[in-house]
């Protein structure tokens, strides 16, 4: 049996089909996460399950942040282990070369005086 109820994101009017009621549907408007709410069920009933539907779409947004941290946290070990021997490689490159111009220009002094 269909079930037709209320957007709580965008109003727009949902019907399913194959769902139960307690179930998660998304709009096809917006993409919101609505619960399905018991056929026939009174307004306040409707109510009930947008703010229902609102809270799982906060838990979602509140548990996304975790993942992306894990995603960074892969990254930022990725970009170490590519990037420091690099940073060590042009360091000890650019030290020699300082080191070399140090000496060419200590000779200089010596040869000067
Ligand atoms: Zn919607």
């Amino acid at each position: 049996m269909a079930i037709e109820f209320i957007c709580h994101s965008c109003n727009q009017k949902i019907t399913v089909k194959f769902l139960k009621p307690g179930e998660t549907a998304s709009c096809k408007n917006c993409g919101a996460k609505n619960i399905i709410p018991e056929p026939n069920s009174s307004v306040g009933g409707s109510v009930l399950c947008g703010l229902k539907s609102k809270i799982k779409n906060i838990e979602e947004k509140i548990t996304e942040p975790e993942s992306i941290f894990k995603i960074s946290e892969e990254k930022a070990q990725e970009i170490i282990n590519r990037w420091i021997p690099k940073a060590l490689t042009v360091w000890a490159i650019d030290n020699f070369f300082f080191y070399v111009l140090f000496r060419i220009d200590m000779k200089a002094k010596t040869l000067e005086s």
